[in-house]
């Protein structure tokens, strides 16, 4: 519907190897015939499900298709220019810094060239702001935690804004927060805004009371937060008064079966409570989705009149990392294009 394409959005939640468009990623399958990759197995499409451990060996075979300075920035400016076409107005992407050794491939090169990609897409004038948000993949452990954040410390302060915080995201299943907490609260406290995964599955109860002491500035997903679900009210009570926002994605969190069915998706339960919720893509490339269709997704599944809906879109600028002038801008923005939409 073209009133979800026109809203003005914000993107906060969105992984960059995940984001990678089916047009790009048979430009890159062609070129890496000898890989033998079909697209079939680099995105998951409509009604299909896997289980969140196949979610994750999905990534593996894209980081195959993606694997020197020249992918990268490609990727990276098609991405952007994605969200730009579907009216996303401000981005923060997301990345785990890589390093490949059979092409050369630094993480010190990788952020660099990320960082390249977005000075490109603003010089070219595409209509979109973009903040980078360095990640630590879980799986790695607390050396190499303690090397990113070092990394994004880095960038942070040489970089003309463009990194503004730190992901913590990966397989949940693996590893343990307490193991990073040091590196994530050193994060803190130099100044890196911390957007952190947390209770994607049950079993990480202990851990996320654990990371909501740092505290983090949002949370992604917060799926098993809740006592409906087995989480706790203690939980609950401990983010609404910090009031962190939350990152949701409703198709990623359907088909990776963490969530049963839209309607259980546990938006509901958070914006029953008026607590600020961010509707984002996750993986738009994996999942088949753009942030459109997400709001339009929750409109339909939650009942949202379009005035709820614009009010969600304006409320995730004040959930993002940008500062206070580029919010200002972005709030401004918002009140020219209003008309339009409604
Ligand atoms: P990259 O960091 O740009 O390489 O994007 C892919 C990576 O994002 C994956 O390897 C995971 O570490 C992370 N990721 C993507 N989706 C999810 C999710 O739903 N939960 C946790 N981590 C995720």
């Amino acid at each position: 519907e073209p009133f979800y394409r026109q809203l003005p959005k914000v993107e906060l939640h969105a992984h960059l190897n995940g984001s990678v468009s089916e047009a790009t990623m048979e430009y890159l399958i062609a070129r890496k015939p000898h890989l033998n990759i079909q697209h079939s197995m680099t995105a998951i499409r409509k009604g299909q499900r896997r289980t969140l451990d196949e979610c994750f060996q999905v990534f593996k075979v894209i980081h195959q298709l993606i694997d020197t300075e020249e992918d990268l920035l490609l990727v990276t400016k098609a991405v952007i220019e994605e969200f730009a076409a579907d009216g996303v107005r401000y981005l923060e992407l997301r990345s785990t810094p890589r390093e490949e050794t059979r092409t050369g491939l630094t993480k010190r090169k990788y952020v660099e060239t990320v960082i390249e990609a977005i000075r490109q897409c603003k010089e070219e004038g595409v209509d979109i702001e973009v903040r980078f948000l360095v990640a630590v993949d879980r799986r790695n452990g607390p050396e190499v935690a303690a090397e990113t954040v070092k990394l994004a410390e880095d960038f942070m302060t040489s970089n003309d804004g463009v990194v503004v915080g730190l992901d913590l995201s990966g397989d949940p299943t693996v590893g343990h927060g307490k193991d990073l907490l040091p590196a994530l609260q050193k994060a803190k406290n130099c100044g890196l805004k911390l957007a952190l995964h947390l209770s994607e599955v049950p079993s990480q109860k202990e851990e996320t009371e654990l990371l909501l002491t740092i505290p983090p500035d949002r949370i992604g997903h917060g799926t098993f937060l809740h006592p409906e679900v087995g989480g706790s009210k203690c939980l609950v009570d401990k983010v609404r008064e910090r009031n962190i926002p939350l990152e949701l994605c409703l198709t990623s969190n359907v088909k990776g079966q963490t969530v049963e069915s839209y309607d259980k998706h546990h938006f509901l339960y958070w914006y029953q409570l008026g607590h600020p919720c961010v509707l984002c893509t996750d993986d738009k490339g994996v999942f088949s989705t753009d942030l459109s269709q997400e709001y339009q997704l929750a409109a339909s599944t939650f009942g949202l009149s379009q005035e709820a809906i614009w009010e969600l879109s304006q409320q995730a600028i004040s959930c993002s990392f940008a500062p206070d002038g580029l919010k200002k801008q972005l709030y401004e923005r918002w009140a020219l294009l209003r008309p339009q939409v409604l």
